[in-house]
């Protein structure tokens, strides 16, 4: 059948771009419009597309690796517990003048909830770095060896029973880099496993606890921790600061940050949602301008309330710190830190998407890590959008595209040992893999679902309160959480991407073939010859020019390699442009016509009536020999409805009946399956 215009208008790039802009236009505010005016300058740190997560990568990498000799599970020391709560008193006053001394007495009151019967815990405590006085409270007796302590209980604890145990110990003058003093500074850096550096701790991802931190200190230093200023008590040249943490933290991302002489500024953002007030604190070197960064939060966290939900913390900041904290950002919960002077609107982004991503819904192992990392380098060109257009948002995940191309290592975004055994932070906090291709994994997420069921599914996991919300997240359970709210089965997806390494090699063909009576089909054969990792499974977008009629870009399942599609036009084909919008951003690509490339169409014909359909169509078709045929149906986009089971046709003449009946009016295609070649109609469903 040669008369069906496929030239339709509505083509699936376009609708992207179209519903993008109408979904970030609805969440500009007055207020950001007002900023614009006053500040013309304000998001001048754009340009360029500055990248904020490379901050935040190169950082996390100087830190020292993992301490794998000690771990013999993935909840080693095995976990027989579940902390509730971390109440830390800490004196720090003389570690602020010289000759600045890393030594503190400090104690810790650790409460646990009992998970199986146990008479002894075991946490996580530096040797080289504590040194452990005395315990209490249940704690009758211990020992310190191998960087883990060992407390006897007073007894057996049954399985919900609460048991607080004490904890005296010091701080020793060492420089461990979790712990880090000098000229006026008292700050830690805990990712990954730093917090069992400066108190006792069952120092892993997923076991989250509240925090109570009072700390001792000079009265002319200001001191900032997670959660909210409960007290701060000055007497004479002494202050000692109370922080409480009322949502459970990730031991890796609590925090002191401090110095003589801060500064410090206070936002009040609004939710929109609750016209609540979220504190927003900025801690700043003298001789710093954090004004810029102070305006771009209010829209920032109007942005990131519209797609994330409500920020989850009771107050939020970012502290400036000193050359020790080299080239970083680092998403300590409710209390960012920053490099020495790094007030830059993409790592500011970066880190305040990561309070959403890491730290309310923070990775269950270091296998996991992706997921912090993907969302908040997403976030990133995020913003960059709805600052600055698409055009923008594209550009930035296409210069991420690029550099991870430019500088695969050739590992995949998570290896499931990494759970058990970690690799070093220069693989696990990998620039190239952890950041640049996990964002664009959340892109290629993007483009398969489309618009409002990537937003939706994102939304719903950030709210998800049962399961994720001041929780964790395995790879698989966020799989799991994308499958369910899009309704399709994303395994292969996410399989495919986070868990293979590199990236799909596409050495495409095509060409067009002249039917006569004003019709040509369009043959495309889509090739993948990488050898370093399996078929890559992805919709692909074909935009095809035509002489004197308008572009159009049809998306097609591509399921299998070297399968060939056949796309019937009744205007002349002139041209084809393969993923015109370089959706599918990780890939390398060559797409040539091919004279060579003559299809041998294993159909005599195939066509499909009545159409329009209203309850059902009957495909006939005529084989050319035996074998295994199937049809789906699709949305124009390549959305599949519907697919049949492959059965097994011999050479000549057949005909399939199929129910539409269940199916909403509207355009679709119909494709017939036979081997590794395509052949597709558009059918018209009405009602
Ligand atoms: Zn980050």
């Amino acid at each position: 059948m040669g008369n069906m215009n496929l030239c339709f208008s509505g083509s699936g790039a376009k609708c992207l771009s179209l519903k993008f802009k109408n979904f970030v236009m609805k969440t500009i505010t007055l207020s950001f419009f007002f900023l614009m005016l006053v500040s013309g300058n304000l998001f001048a740190q754009e340009s360029g597309h500055f990248h904020g997560s490379e901050f935040c990568a190169h950082g996390k990498q100087m830190r020292p690796d993992i301490d794998i000799s000690a771990l013999r599970g993935p909840n080693s020391p095995r976990h027989t517990f579940d902390v509730l709560n971390y109440e830390l008193d800490m004196d720090i006053y003389h570690c602020y003048t010289d000759p600045y001394p890393k030594s503190f007495s400090g104690s810790a009151i650790v409460t646990f909830r009992v998970d199986t019967l146990l008479s002894q815990i075991k946490l996580n405590a530096v040797n080289s770095s504590l040194q452990i006085n005395a315990v209490g409270l249940a704690g009758v007796s211990f020992t310190h060896a191998e960087d883990t302590l060992t407390i006897q209980l007073d007894g057996n604890y049954h399985v919900g029973e609460i048991v607080d145990v004490s904890i005296d110990y010091n701080h020793l003058d060492v420089t461990d880099n979790a712990f880090n003093v000098g000229n006026g500074f008292v700050f830690t850096d805990n990712e990954p496993q730093g917090a069992r550096k400066w108190f006792p701790s069952y120092d892993q991802p997923s076991d989250k606890a509240t925090l109570t931190l009072r700390a001792k200190v000079p009265s002319n230093v200001k001191l900032g921790s997670n959660g909210r200023l409960a007290d701060s008590v000055t007497t004479s040249d002494t202050t000692w600061y109370t922080w409480i943490s009322r949502d459970p933290i990730a031991t890796y991302l609590m925090v002191i940050s401090s110095r003589v002489n801060y500064n410090l500024e206070i936002v009040n953002w609004i939710s929109p949602g609750t016209n609540d007030t979220l504190p927003i604190r900025f801690y700043y070197n003298p001789g710093e301008n954090p004004t810029n960064m102070m305006q771009m939060i209010i829209p920032l966290a109007d942005y990131f309330h519209s797609i994330f939900g409500e920020h989850p913390f009771e107050k939020d900041g970012f502290a400036t710190l000193n050359p020790l904290f080299q080239w970083g950002g680092m998403e300590n919960q409710s209390l960012t830190s920053l490099c020495q002077g790094c007030w830059f609107s993409s790592l500011i982004a970066h880190e305040f998407a990561h309070q959403w991503f890491g730290d309310m819904v923070t990775c269950a192992t270091w296998a996991d890590l992706w997921l912090n990392e993907s969302f908040a380098t997403f976030s990133e060109a995020l913003w960059i959008g709805e600052v600055s257009g698409q055009a923008a948002y594209k550009s930035q995940l296409n210069s991420n595209a690029n550099y991870y191309l430019a500088q695969n290592p050739g590992w995949p975004l998570s290896n499931p040992q990494w759970a058990f055994s970690p690799p070093p932070n220069s693989t696990l906090f990998n620039y190239a893999i952890t950041y640049m291709k996990s964002s664009c994994v959340l892109h290629l997420y993007r483009y398969l679902v489309g618009d409002s069921l990537f937003f939706s599914s994102i939304y719903e996991y950030a709210n998800d309160t049962a399961n994720f919300r001041y929780k964790s997240a395995t790879t698989g359970d966020f799989i799991a959480k994308m499958s369910e709210v899009t309704g399709q089965d994303l395994e292969w997806f996410f399989n495919q991407w986070v868990y293979e390494p590199n990236h799909p090699v596409y050495n495409n063909t095509y060409s067009f073939e002249e039917l006569g009576n004003n019709t040509w089909n369009v043959h495309f054969q889509a090739n993948q010859v990488q050898t370093n990792a399996p078929f890559f499974k992805m919709p692909l977008e074909l935009k095809i020019r035509f002489q004197g009629a308008p572009d159009t870009t049809v998306r097609v399942m591509n399921d299998a390699n070297n399968q060939a599609f056949t796309l019937p036009f009744n205007n002349r084909p002139v041209g084809l442009t393969f993923d015109p919008d370089n959706n599918i951003l990780l890939k390398q690509a060559t797409t040539v016509v091919s004279n060579d490339f003559q299809p041998v169409s294993p159909l005599n014909y195939f066509i499909i009536e009545p159409n329009p359909a209203k309850e059902k169509f009957v495909a006939q078709f005529s084989l050319k020999e035996t074998s295994l045929v199937s049809f789906t149906l699709s949305e124009l986009n390549g959305r599949l409805i519907q697919e049949t089971a492959e059965e097994q046709y011999s050479q000549g003449d057949h005909s399939k009946m199929i129910d539409v009946r269940n199916i909403p009016a509207g355009n679709y295609l119909v494709s017939l399956r036979s081997g590794k070649s395509i052949s597709t109609k558009k059918l018209i469903v009405i009602r």
